[in-house]
């Protein structure tokens, strides 16, 4: 029997299950920082969260009965910056999830470059069983809640599982509304009437999809010879199938919770996004395609495998299957510690998480300037640098895997860790 690896107790004195988000997010800081000899004490410092609130509060609903949620968000670093991070409504968020992908914000801010620490935020709730009003109060209530914490110059959400721009829009107007006057660089992923961004709404996928070219051009494999399986097909999975197929390449495979569809020749992705527009935003019983599992699309024989789902998709007992060449993780943590092992003595390069979908915070950070210069770009401009920064966060994060030997995660952590640590040295430790 193979023993699992340990990881340190955090400071008040627990150790979150193996197989968790939060124990893959610890034992990727802890190898990394093990790697780059960092001292004990900065370990420590970086490996644990700044702050956290929980909130209980009540929200009206349709019927006139009242119901009570459970809201989260845990500002894991400050030290580069305002915490930044979005805002996830699913039946399944907790703490310590929300704490690792806190941690991650950090990680991926630092990966780009951009200015910010790390957040995340979350409701206990599934959104699709609420109206519109229900959702609206729920939202409301609680960013009345987080007042404590949010702040255009102190954490500043955004879009995440389940939430939109819409939502984005009255986080605006609820904080504006404590405060007496407008405040839109307090939130980003908003619509483009309230001081959003062109182009953040595609930036995740833009970001993915950059990555993946990139990756291609170093194997001088041509787009148009690429087969691409992807899992989900929200924001980010769909941006990504239609940007990709937009160059050639062929969409063999989509699933997403309600199901998948193949064909062999490629499918259809604007017909696709068209049914699943009118189906619930699902793309089981799609026509144009035969139907897969999702257990099935992990395991296809495509060239490139896009991970744009949840966490912990690929994990011990399915990484052997894998068979793309290209892991490109388009979600937060799709990937666990043990596949990572499997898959890289496999020879799958995967493109990790905290660099492969950074488009998305890179053109919030786009958004949060715009905001607080009131002046505004144009599109082009916005993924011409959108661009520019994940190609050479690329390049960089590949450099740094050849340079040292280690796996592309690996270099982009220590990337990461790196320039944390050095911002957390130079300020000092207070008082
Ligand atoms: N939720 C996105 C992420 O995980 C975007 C965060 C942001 O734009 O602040 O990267």
């Amino acid at each position: 029997m193979t023993t699992l690896p340990q990881i340190a107790p955090l400071a008040d004195g627990t150790v979150p299950p193996h197989g968790s988000t939060y124990y893959s997010a610890l034992r990727q800081f802890d190898q990394a920082a093990a790697f780059l000899g960092l001292d004990p004490g900065t370990r420590a410092f970086l490996r644990h969260p700044r702050r956290e609130l929980t909130v209980n509060f009540p929200v009206l609903m349709d019927d006139g009965s009242l119901r009570m949620f459970t809201g989260i968000r845990v500002h894991h670093s400050t030290i580069r910056g305002p915490s930044k991070g979005g805002i996830r409504f699913h039946p399944q968020v907790d703490l310590n999830d929300v704490r690792a992908l806190a941690m991650w914000m950090t990680w991926k801010c630092a990966v780009v470059n951009i200015p910010y620490g790390g957040a995340k935020g979350g409701v206990v709730v599934d959104p699709a069983l609420l109206s519109e009003r229900e959702l609206c109060a729920l939202t409301r209530r609680y960013t009345t809640e987080m007042m404590l914490m949010f702040g255009p110059e102190s954490d500043i959400p955004a879009p995440d599982v389940n939430t939109n721009p819409q939502v984005m829009a009255w986080i605006m107007d609820t904080y504006s509304m404590q405060k007496g006057y407008s405040v839109p660089a307090v939130v980003t992923g908003k619509p483009l009437e309230v001081g959003g961004s062109l182009g953040r709404l595609e930036a995740t996928g833009r970001g993915v999809t950059c990555c993946i070219l990139e990756a291609l051009r170093a194997r001088k494999q041509r787009v148009q010879d690429t087969t691409v399986a992807v899992q989900g097909f929200g924001n980010v999975g769909s941006v990504a199938a239609a940007l990709l197929a937009e160059r050639g390449a062929k969409i063999v495979a989509v699933a997403d919770i309600s199901g998948g569809v193949t064909r062999a020749t490629g499918l259809d992705i604007p017909a696709l996004k068209a049914y699943a527009r009118a189906h619930g935003q699902r793309v089981a019983g799609f026509p144009g395609g035969d139907a897969l599992t999702n257990a099935e699309l992990l395991a296809f024989d495509a060239d490139v495998l896009v991970l744009a789902a949840m966490e912990n998709q690929v994990h011990d007992a399915n990484a052997q299957a894998v068979r793309a060449r290209i892991i490109a993780e388009g979600a937060n943590g799709p990937t666990t510690p043990d596949a990572d092992v499997i898959l890289e003595e496999n020879d799958c390069l995967v493109i990790p998480d905290i660099l492969c979908n950074a488009g998305g915070v890179t053109v919030s950070y786009f958004e949060w300037v715009q905001g607080l210069q009131a002046h505004f770009w144009s599109e082009e401009e916005i993924n011409h640098r959108l661009e520019r920064i994940m190609t050479d966060a690329y390049a960089e994060v590949m450099d740094e895997a050849r340079r040292r030997r280690i796996a592309p995660r690996m270099a982009a952590q220590t990337l990461a860790i790196n320039r944390v640590a050095a911002a957390a040295k130079l300020r000092g430790i207070y008082p």
